[in-house]
């Protein structure tokens, strides 16, 4: 497998599963954010019902306290205490107004609701400076804070459907339970008390009774379906006892027309005082029960937040950590394929190189004279070889030793080397002969450059491991022809230089011989037939 595939299958082998774990994570995250948002905005919710109750519960009915004791009255007294209501009812009012959701993500419902409470309440600022103003001696002003009592129950039952969590839901419409029961029972008691205290010949107002009885009914409906929970098990027990049933009594004998005695009326204002003290308590119970529920909504919004914040973290991290190694992996496999294209490139070296002399082997010799000599019948009309072998090698090996005799032959291919040109081809024949093949070369300037390497030699000194300096000399054979394509074979070549090579030793050693110039057709005929040689250097 190629290094490229190599490098790709890894680099999927580590994305593939990570690309899953990071879509896996975007999802965990999209879920909990959608959690988070939910419980934000139930926590909302939670504080709108809270502050909606506990005004219903208990500011306006405050207020309303307030003002008849100074109409009743009045004194400064009196009127600081009004003030006083006054200002604790526009204080809770506004806190309302802030933990309501901005108005565009409310329900058209709830919004016309909301806006029939604002209306409410102005009516409460009108009637407050017409109590100022001494407009409402002799009257109620009941009916006016009774009405946006009633609105902010409308608003409370509005938020009910946008509620999610159903905890939350059952404590909401435990709260509108009580608070209808609150309501009904409080306008009974009221217009039942006034028509008991008129005497025989009041007309007594049916349609008011009927309807906080309605109210009343409505508010048992709610509270029905919550049986179990401790504050209606409450409510129905106390509704249960013995006073409170002979209350109900005495409404019903109201409502169907007849008459209590004044004591039997003491007993049954009584009684529904108490109701209404002991259900006013139970809606302020309700009302900080769904705080309380808010604030446990706003510690488990912040536990989640917490932990999108730690799962983003650890996503960040563990992207981060598969980056890195990623690219460390790709960093290894670009290192092992450097190393590996360097270690082939080695081989190859060594395969075509011969090891003492670093020189071409034959084998190498062979591959590039091929290359070569291809090149050169596109430019060069000529072609000469150089054949040289060291004088009395076999002394030097006899009297210095082999080591020596090895030392030699490296020093000699050195100098071979340096004095043969840059394009020419060097390699060990073998033993300690030596070839080069010389391109675009004539025999003539093959004989130059030999006789430049034979005086080369023949000038240095070799240092021996022992300390020693020797020095040696070598015959040289030259031969040379005209390129051709038709003929890449050089052996005869070769084999002519040889011969001059022959002869160089024949003529006594260290000195350069080059053969006759054959042109390329002759040559093999020449050859075949012994040749001759012309010239000695
Ligand atoms: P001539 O001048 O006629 O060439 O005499 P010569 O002694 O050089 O030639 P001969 O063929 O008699 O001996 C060549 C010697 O070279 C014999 C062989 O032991 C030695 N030889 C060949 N290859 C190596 C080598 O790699 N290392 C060493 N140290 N000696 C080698
Ligand atoms: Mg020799
Ligand atoms: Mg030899």
């Amino acid at each position: 497998m190629k290094f490229e595939t190599i490098k790709r299958v890894i680099l999927a082998a580590i994305m593939l599963p990570f690309v899953f774990m990071l879509i896996e994570g975007v999802v965990v995250i999209r879920a909990s954010v959608n959690q988070y948002r939910d419980l934000e905005k139930d926590r909302q919710f939670a504080d709108v019902l809270a502050r909606g109750g506990s005004i219903a519960a208990t500011e306006i009915l405050s207020e309303i306290g307030a003002t008849r004791l100074y109409l009743a009255h009045p004194s400064s007294k009196t009127a600081a205490d009004m003030q006083k209501s006054r200002v604790t009812l526009d204080d809770e009012r506004l806190a309302f107004y802030a933990s309501l959701p901005s108005r565009d993500t409310l329900d058209e419902g709830l919004a016309e609701e909301l806006s029939i409470l604002s209306l409410a309440y102005s009516r409460i600022v009108a009637a407050r400076s017409a109590v100022d103003q001494g407009r409402y001696v002799g009257s109620d002003p009941g009916s006016i804070y009774w009405y946006a009592a009633l609105k902010q129950l409308a608003v409370v039952d509005a938020l009910s459907p946008l509620i999610s969590d159903p905890v939350l839901l059952e404590k909401s419409n435990q709260l509108m339970g009580i608070m209808l029961t609150y309501y009904g029972e409080r306008l009974i008691t009221g217009i039942g008390g006034r028509y008991l205290d008129q005497g025989v010949s009041a007309r007594f107002p049916v349609e008011l009774f009927v309807q906080g009885k309605v109210m009343i009914g409505e508010g048992m409906d709610h509270m029905v379906f919550h049986s179990a929970a401790p504050i209606v098990r409450d409510i129905v027990a106390y509704l249960g006892r013995r006073d409170q049933v002979k209350a109900n009594a005495i409404t019903d004998a109201i409502l169907a027309g007849s008459r209590p005695t004044p004591a039997v009326s003491d007993v049954w204002a009584a009684a529904q005082s108490e109701r209404m003290t002991f259900l006013q308590q139970k809606m302020i119970e309700a009302a900080r029960d769904i705080h309380e529920t808010g604030e446990n909504f706003l510690t488990r919004s912040h536990l989640h937040l917490t932990r999108i914040l730690a799962l983003c973290a650890g996503l960040l991290i563990l992207a981060t950590l598969v980056m890195v190694l990623a690219a460390r992996g790709l960093r290894l496999i670009d290192r092992l394929s450097r190393d590996r294209e360097t270690l082939v490139g080695e081989l190859r070296n060594a395969a075509q190189t011969d090891l003492l002399t670093g020189l071409y082997n034959r084998r190498g010799f062979e591959f590039a004279a091929s290359a070569l000599l291809t090149q050169a019948e596109h430019g060069s009309r000529w072609i000469s070889v150089v054949l040289f072998d060291l004088d009395h090698f076999k002394k030097i090996n006899d009297i210095n030793g082999h080591d020596a005799g090895d030392a030699v032959l490296r020093h000699v291919a050195g100098v071979a080397r340096q004095n043969f040109r840059s394009f020419d081809l060097l390699v060990r024949h073998g033993g300690e002969e030596f070839l080069a093949l010389l391109p675009d070369s004539t025999p003539d300037d093959a004989a130059i450059v030999a006789e430049r390497v034979r005086l080369a030699i023949e000038a240095a000194e070799i240092p021996l491991e022992s300390g020693e300096v020797l020095k040696v000399t070598a015959s040289f054979g030259c031969a040379g022809r005209a390129n051709e394509a038709a003929n890449r074979n050089f052996e005869d070549l070769v084999k002519r230089a040889d011969l001059s090579l022959y002869a160089a030793k024949a003529s006594g050693r260290n000195c350069v011989v080059s053969g006759p110039v054959v042109p390329a057709q002759e040559e093999r005929r020449k050859t075949a037939s012994g040749g001759g040689f012309d010239s000695r250097i």
